[in-house]
């Protein structure tokens, strides 16, 4: 059978991107026939500064956003990373399996390390390792995720590769990533060139999922645009990385491609588009954001979703960190 895992950090509000290229494939992939695991990273936001008392209200508040967004805790597991123990033990393993080479080659770590890497968390140069025991700890064999992550997913496949190779076992399954389909790359509003992230310092740069309507529509009149008209055909966009983006939210939000746009707006300027875009997304989120709000006036039900997912995700993890050990020859 199949088994599904993803998460999302605890490093922020989750926002458009996070949605369409996480948490909408979430709720869809329920329809599958498979075992879901959906956690919550604090253990991946804690290598980049968190206020304590704040990871953990967000923690809280990306749980109550999967569940506003359609994920179903009968159906799907839903954990806080940190409360189950095997991924930092799993981690500090892989960590022994996986090669400095690898990591030097992570751009992920350039970006976010900035200028000054002699001054990032080492946790923050050892990630991609933590989300390679995240993935083979419950022997996931698919990872919904956006296209941000597929060098990740690499590594995760290379450390799975490298344990079965250097043990002699065929113990970890390859598992494969799904990143395909509208909304797997949002780009930021601020910058067509830049991802959409959490941890932007501009608030401008995303639209939140808890943002109001007219916050919305704000954040849509100043994104940044260009001078020229909408064009009639698909090519038309390239070298417009902000009018591709526009477009692109306008069809992954609405459900229709992006020819279907461009035959709506073509040669109509971002005047008429800009308005019409932010009603698309109004409609779409308006109904997860007034779910979330309720939800996060009941933190104890949140902790009981979590709770419950925790204990679920200890006892399927459990039974594969101990047989790793085994494998490697630790006492156990
Ligand atoms: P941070 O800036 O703290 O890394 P983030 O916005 O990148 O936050 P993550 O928690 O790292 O969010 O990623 C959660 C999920 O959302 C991942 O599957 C990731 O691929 C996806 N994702 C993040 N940003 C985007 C985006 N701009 N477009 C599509 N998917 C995205
Ligand atoms: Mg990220």
């Amino acid at each position: 059978t199949q088994r599904i895992l993803s998460g999302i950090q605890a490093s922020g509000s989750l926002h458009l991107g996070n949605y369409l290229g996480a948490l909408k494939k979430f709720a869809d992939m329920q329809a599958l026939d498979a075992e879901r695991y959906y956690m919550i990273a604090d253990l991946h936001a804690i290598t980049v500064w968190q206020d304590p008392a704040q990871l953990l209200s967000q923690t809280r508040e990306i749980a109550a956003c999967y569940l506003a967004a359609g994920v179903d805790p009968d159906r799907s597991v839903i954990f806080p990373q940190s409360a189950v123990p095997g991924h930092v033990e799993l981690g500090w393993l892989f960590n022994c399996v996986a090669r400095l080479g690898w990591l030097d080659r992570m751009t992920q770590f350039k970006d976010k390390a900035g200028k000054d890497k002699e001054r990032a968390s080492i946790g923050l140069y050892t990630y991609p390792v933590l989300q390679a025991a995240d993935i083979l700890l419950y022997k996931a064999t698919h990872v919904p995720v956006g296209e941000d992550q597929r060098q990740h997913l690499e590594l995760t496949r290379d450390v799975a590769k490298k344990f079965n190779h250097d043990y002699k076992v065929d113990y970890f399954p390859l598992p494969e990533t799904l990143y395909q389909g509208p909304g797997a790359r949002i780009m930021s509003l601020r910058d067509g060139t830049a991802k959409m992230s959490k941890s932007d310092p501009s608030d401008n740069s995303r639209i939140n999922l808890t943002d109001d309507t007219d916050t919305i529509a704000s954040k849509i009149k100043k994104a940044k645009s260009d001078a020229e008209v909408l064009p009639s055909e698909e090519a038309g966009l390239e070298g417009r990385a902000e009018a591709k983006n526009l477009v692109g939210i306008y069809a992954a939000l609405a459900s229709v491609s992006v020819a279907d746009v461009l035959s709506d707006f073509g040669g109509k300027g971002f005047g008429a588009f800009k308005p019409a875009l932010a009603e698309v997304v109004v409609d779409k989120m308006s109904p997860i954001s007034e779910r979330l709000r309720a939800l996060l006036n009941d933190p104890a039900e949140i902790d009981r979703v979590l709770r419950a997912g925790a204990d679920k995700a200890i006892e399927v993890s459990a039974p594969v960190v101990a047989e790793t050990k085994k494998i490697m020859g630790l006492w156990n």
